[in-house]
This record gives C-alpha cells, structure tokens and sequence, in this order.
C-alpha cells in the first residue's frame, strides 16, 4: 500500500494535487524550487522537504508535477535525482506534460533501479486540480497502474490506463491538440460577433446550449467575456505541447493542419509578450489579426 507520497513541483497544479492527496489521508512530503510553494503545502497539512533527494528517501511513491521534459528529465534522471534515491520497489508517477518519447525512456530507466513507472498526465486545468476532478490518462504496466489507482483517485474522476510506457502521453497530446484547436476557434466566433455588433454574452450562452457548446466555452467564456488572462494554464506551456503534437505527428507521418496553425499562433502570442498568460489569450492574437 502506497502510503507516503514525494511531490515534486508544487505550481499550480502540483499544489492543490498535493493538498487533496493530504486530505485524502497520505503522508506528503513536498519539493519545489521556490520555498513559497513548499510553505503552502505544510499549511494544508504536508510536509517540507529541501531537496529531492529529502522528499523521496522514505517515500513509497514519488510523483512529479514540472512544466516540461528538461526539468522532469533533470529531476529524475539527474545527479541526486529521483531514480538515484528513491526506495527499490517503489512506485514513480510523473503527471507533468512531456513527449512520449521521454516518458519511453523514464520507464526504462525506472525498470534498471527497480521502480515501477508510469506517465500519467492530466487535464481539466486549475479547477479541475482543485476540485480532485481531473482526467488522468495512465500509461505503463498494468499492475503499476493497480497500485496508484487510490492515489488517482483522490485526484481525478475519469480514470484510464490507456496503455504502455509513452501512452498516457500520447493521449494528452491528443488533449492538448484538441483544446487548442477550440480555444482558438471559440476566440475567433468572439471576435466575429464583437466586429458584427451581436450581444457576446447572449450569443455565448446560446452557443453553449448546441452542439458548438463545450468545457473550453463553459470555462472560457468569462476570461474571454472580461478579458482576463490570469493563468490558468500558460500560453508557454501551451506552445510546449503544441511543439510535442507537431514532433509527434511528423515522426509517425500524420497530418494536422489545424493544430500547426494554432501552434504559430501561440508563437505569436509569445513573440508579443503574452507567454505568462492564459491561452485564452489566443483571443487577443485573432483580435491583432483584424485589427481590433
Ligand atoms: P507551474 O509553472 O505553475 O508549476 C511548475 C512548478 O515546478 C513550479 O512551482 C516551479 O517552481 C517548479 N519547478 C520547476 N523546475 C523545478 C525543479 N527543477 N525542481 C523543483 N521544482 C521545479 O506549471 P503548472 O501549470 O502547474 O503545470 C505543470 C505541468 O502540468 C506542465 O507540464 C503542464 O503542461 C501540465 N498541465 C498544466 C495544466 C494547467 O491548467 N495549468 C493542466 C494540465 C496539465
């Protein structure tokens, strides 16, 4: 039974996740780069821990929570890293978004040190790492993923081992292609409706109630309504995932028009300053383009 739990990046996911999985009854000893995210998790009952190596020594499963393959990479594989300290026949979990490719190798790696591993990424955003509400697309060996299922649970509602090594990934990539593409689309309808005089808000619940309704438009329209782009999830981390869907579909030779497009579009966004923002702020990139 997996009770004592490392977590490893405590942004803005990373640290409510931690806080539900104290809720939910585990040992939780934190690390994160800055102090401040490691003093909120002990305010909601975990414990601090100054480096990977203190977090993940008695721990017997280790979970990290980073914002893309250079950090999970040197976190886990690095000198004094999870692999080099964590207990033999623990169980390792990175839930943070990479490219299949990497996770491919963490499963090898953890299988020379006797740590059973798994890519398990997620989505449902802030809210949904808040709420413990979040989609949780597991992949690696089965009986690795039996073990982490109540740990999932106090995180997530949809639940899925989705298949070996680089599979969660791949699934997540799918997700992140997917919403860009609606952001992108639900920005545009925006800017459509503001340039042809119609009422935005009623337009947006009556589009909310059809077939074009969805969670992005459920959970975006206010941002987009009121203009504010606080993340939420980061234009960055957003242009990350993109660049990990193109790779992708180059590699395996599938062709995705809509997703290389959103793709230069959050380079744009970045290229004017607005990477810290949320991606609704692909917003304001459809706006520069007519000129509003
Ligand atoms: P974040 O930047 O808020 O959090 C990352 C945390 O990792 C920060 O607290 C940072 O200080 C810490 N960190 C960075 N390098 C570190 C290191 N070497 N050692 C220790 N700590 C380190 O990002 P986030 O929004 O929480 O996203 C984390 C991951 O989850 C990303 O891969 C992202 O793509 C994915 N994700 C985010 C969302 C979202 O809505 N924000 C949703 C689903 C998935």
């Amino acid at each position: 039974e997996l009770r004592s739990v490392a977590f490893i990046g405590l942004g803005i996911m990373g640290g409510p996740m931690a806080a539900n999985l104290v809720r939910a009854g585990y040992r939780v000893t934190g690390y994160n780069r800055s102090r401040a995210a490691v003093d909120r998790l002990v305010e909601a009952g975990g414990h601090a821990a100054s480096s990977v190596a203190e977090a993940v020594a008695d721990a017997h499963a280790v979970i990290t929570m980073l914002p893309a393959d250079a950090e999970v990479t040197e976190v886990v594989l690095g000198e004094g890293g999870v692999l080099e300290h964590a207990r033999s026949g623990s169980l390792f979990i990175d839930m943070s978004t990479i490219s299949p490719r990497t996770a491919t190798a963490l499963g090898e790696a953890g299988r020379e040190h006797g740590v059973g591993v798994l890519d398990a990424p997620v989505s449902g955003g802030e809210a949904g790492a808040v709420e413990g509400v979040l989609s949780i697309m597991a992949g690696g060996d089965a009986e690795d993923f039996e073990r982490a299922a109540p740990l999932f649970d106090a995180l997530g509602t949809t639940v899925v081992h989705v298949g070996p090594h680089g599979a969660g990934q791949t699934v997540k990539a799918a997700n992140q292609l997917v919403v860009a593409v609606n952001i992108q689309a639900l920005a545009e309808a925006v800017v459509f409706l503001e340039q042809a005089g119609a009422d935005l808000p009623a337009a947006l619940t009556v589009l909310g109630g059809g077939l074009a309704g969805s969670t992005v438009l459920n959970r975006k329209k206010e941002t987009m309504l009121n203009r504010d782009f606080a993340p939420g999830f980061r234009i960055d981390l957003h242009h990350k995932d993109l660049g990990i869907v193109t790779d992708t579909a180059r590699e395996i030779g599938a062709v995705l028009p809509a997703g290389a497009l959103v793709a230069q579009l959050l380079s744009s966004c970045r290229a004017n300053g607005e990477g810290g923002l949320d991606h609704s702020a692909l917003l304001r990139g459809v706006e520069r383009l007519s000129g509003r």
